[in-house]
């Protein structure tokens, strides 16, 4: 007896089969991708949906299958045929639900599988109760095993693959792997229906029969309402777990964010932005530890403070960007030179300080500080240019210069302004009367005091020349220490200490007082009129009673206040800018001419500059010392004299040595000039000299 199919139902069993393959690989998913109870729960639900699934395939197959003769399926077996495609399709989705399967497994899990499969469609074949029974063609139904077999292997591999898929393609091979699964199960179904043979007189033994039709729609829609729950659960849940993952990754992410942002901020508030090195606070922290008195009972602790040369001028005249870049790889070469347990910390604009701790001999800081010096030797080239720099430094040791940050910090600034005074790139010591030794310290400044109250200083004066008419138009008062042992002693060696100590101040009012009463004098012999210009220091700036020195100094001599010049530096005028405009403003007002010494050094700001009530600017000697063979330096020296003009003020030129650097300085417009040129700084009685003949006019 030979049945017949009725291809819609034949149809509508493959795509079931597709269905319950998507829907079961959705399921292993969510078996893979859950946890504890929730993965219990979907290996469970899942097993169902997927056994009614295979089931609902394999019996709506059956039913499209129909023989001549009226047909019914008992419905404890059929239900058994059930129970088994459950019992293997909870079995499948725990395999592919464990992340790694050996080959051995998965080969068991595909014969299992198979073998479960195939045990199925038998019993839902057996539920037919037919007789005589079917007789199955051997061959066939082994042939039916193995497909079973195979597709189930098939399966387990495409579920296992699934996951490692990328997100855009996974859904589309998803598709494809429920097509190729769905056709191999309704092949192994269709293959094990045609190893049955009925014998002709088959007669079916279980009951009346229903409309195979209605039946397999039923089946079918009662499988499918299964499969599509199940499958939209799924989604559902995998969104769910999607957003929750995500939203655990975005507080992970905000959470390592914030860490870093707090790094960040530690970072920023211990450091120089600009270079990454410590900044000061960082500084404080690091050198605590190197000033506690167990380290410095058994070693020093040096301490240097850098100042770039002129750096201003660099960043002034090429601007802030290439300054920056210069302090930069000022930073990198400094920290190069040092060991590991050495701190260096940007503390200001071009300032650095450098710490170094554990130094057995004090003689080891300077020869740090002399590789220092060597770090500036090669210029720096910046964008194609060359630009010289160089540092001068100041190095304060502790203990014997003191144990705290300030203290320290303090006196090394002190010996890196001394080192400045020296003609910059050097390095000093902090110590009265530099390097030596504490003892020799306190007898040089009673030696100081004594020649204070015993008058051993002389002003000696230096004429400035006009560069148009080559006369002496002013003088400048330099002191000297006459010393009964050590002899004639320039300020440099002793201008440091008497800062330190005061003794600046009734030292600056003896060089006012002295400098006054000797123009005076010489205007009284007849001499032509001349403007003696006198240093004020930073302390004796700061004196409020200044003003009323000066002016009853002039009371005093009776000098014409328009005879009479203060030169301050660029670090003194910038201390205080506001207040120190209102004194060089009642200075001015008295007639006296203010001058800028040393311009080019400091760190003059431009815009202060315009509103100092100044008359001129003194070029420091250092710019003209290299004028002719430095291209920066004479660079540096055309925008200080162009400046100058731009503000009015009058320019003055120091340390001029040779014919060329005087006919450079004035191509370029400068108005007057100092140097042992024209003289170097002389004895009152060569000035007589000098100026009762006619002045011999600078060839040009
Ligand atoms: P300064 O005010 O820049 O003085 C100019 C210095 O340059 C003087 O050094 C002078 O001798 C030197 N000089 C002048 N022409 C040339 C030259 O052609 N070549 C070279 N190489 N040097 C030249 P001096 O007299 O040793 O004074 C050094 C510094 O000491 C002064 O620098 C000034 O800052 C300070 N000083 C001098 N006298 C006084 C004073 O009475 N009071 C104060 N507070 N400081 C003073
Ligand atoms: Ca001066
Ligand atoms: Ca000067």
């Amino acid at each position: 007896m030979l049945g017949l199919y009725n291809p819609w139902l034949v149809a509508l069993s493959i795509l079931v089969a597709v269905v319950a393959s998507y829907t079961t690989l959705d399921l292993a998913r969510r078996v893979t991708s859950s946890h504890g109870k929730l993965a219990r729960v979907w290996l469970l639900g899942g097993a169902c949906s997927m056994g009614t699934g295979i089931w609902a395939m394999h019996f709506v197959g059956m039913l499209a299958f129909s023989l001549p003769i009226a047909m019914a399926y008992q419905v404890s077996t059929t239900l058994i045929s059930m129970l088994i495609a459950i019992v293997v399709s909870g079995f499948a989705l725990f395999i592919v639900s464990r992340r790694d399967v050996n080959l051995r497994e998965l080969l068991g899990g595909a014969i299992f599988m198979g073998l479960g499969i195939s045990a199925m469609h038998y019993t839902g074949m057996a539920a037919m109760d037919l007789s005589p029974p079917i007789a199955y063609d051997g061959l066939t139904v082994a042939a039916s095993v193995v497909i079973a077999i195979v597709a189930s292997l098939a399966a387990l591999v495409i579920a296992l693959k699934l996951p490692s898929y990328d997100a855009k393609i996974a859904r589309p091979a998803q598709v494809v792997s429920a097509l190729i699964m769905g056709f191999a199960i309704t092949g192994m179904h269709y293959t094990a229906m045609s190893a049955a043979n009925f014998s002709p007189n088959t007669i079916c033994l279980s009951g009346t029969s229903v409309n195979n039709n209605w039946l397999a729609t039923l089946i079918s829609v009662v499988s499918f309402t299964i499969l599509g729950v199940t499958l939209l659960l799924s989604v559902f849940d995998a969104r769910l777990a999607l957003r929750t993952g995500k939203l655990q990754a975005s507080l992970s992410k905000t959470k390592e964010s914030l860490d870093q942002a707090h790094d960040r901020l530690r970072h920023l508030a211990l450091h120089d932005a600009l270079t990454n090195l410590p900044n000061r606070a960082f500084l404080e922290q690091r050198v605590s530890q190197a000033l506690q008195p167990v380290h410095l009972a058994s070693s020093h602790t040096a301490l240097m403070f850098l100042d770039l040369d002129r750096f201003k001028i660099v960043n002034d005249s090429l601007g802030h960007q290439a300054g920056d870049e210069v302090l930069k790889e000022a930073a990198l070469r400094i920290r190069s030179r040092l060991r590991h347990e050495d701190t260096i910390a940007r503390i200001g604009g071009d300032e650095f300080v450098v710490v170094l701790p554990g130094l057995e001999h004090i003689e080891y800081a300077a020869l740090v500080a002399q590789k220092l010096l060597d770090a500036f030797v090669t210029p720096i080239s910046l964008r194609g240019a060359e630009i010289n720099t160089s540092v001068s430094i100041g190095v304060s040791v502790a203990p014997q210069d003191g144990s705290a940050l300030d203290e320290l910090l303090g006196r090394a600034d002190v010996a890196m302004y001394h080192a400045k005074k020296l003609g910059r790139n050097n390095y000093q010591f902090y110590a009265p009367l530099l390097n030596e030794s504490a003892g020799k310290r306190l007898s040089q400044e009673n030696s100081f005091r004594r020649a204070i109250s015993e008058e051993q200083f002389e002003l000696w004066y230096q004429p400035k020349i006009s560069m148009g008419t080559g006369r002496v138009v002013g003088l400048e008062a330099l002191i000297r220490w006459r010393h009964p042992e050590r002899g004639l002693v320039p300020p440099v060696e002793f201008i440091p200490l008497a800062e330190e100590t005061g003794l600046i101040v009734p030292l600056g009012a003896w060089v006012i007082r002295t400098a006054c009463r000797q123009n005076k004098l010489w205007q009284d012999i007849g001499m032509p009129k001349l403007r003696i210009a006198v240093n004020v220091s930073a302390a004796q700036f700061r004196q409020p009673t200044l003003l009323r020195f000066i002016s009853d100094v002039l009371q005093e001599t009776q000098l014409d206040p328009d005879c009479l010049e203060l030169e301050v530096t660029e670090s003194v005028v910038m201390y205080n800018p506001e207040e120190t405009a209102l004194t060089l403003g009642k200075l001015r007002e008295m007639g006296i001419h203010i001058s800028i010494d040393d311009f080019g050094t400091g760190y003059s700001s431009l815009s202060y500059l315009k509103k100092l009530p100044i008359d001129t600017l003194k070029v420091d000697r250092s710019f003209v010392k290299d004028i002719i063979a430095n291209g920066d330096d004479a660079a540096i020296v055309r925008a200080i004299v162009a400046l100058a003009q731009t503000l009015k003020l009058n320019i003055v030129a120091e340390g001029v040595e040779d014919q060329a650097q005087f006919a450079f300085l004035s191509a370029i417009g400068c108005d007057e000039y100092q140097g042992y040129y024209f003289s170097r700084p002389v004895q009152p009685h060569d000035i007589v000299q000098m100026l009762g003949q006619p002045t011999p006019i600078a060839a040009a």
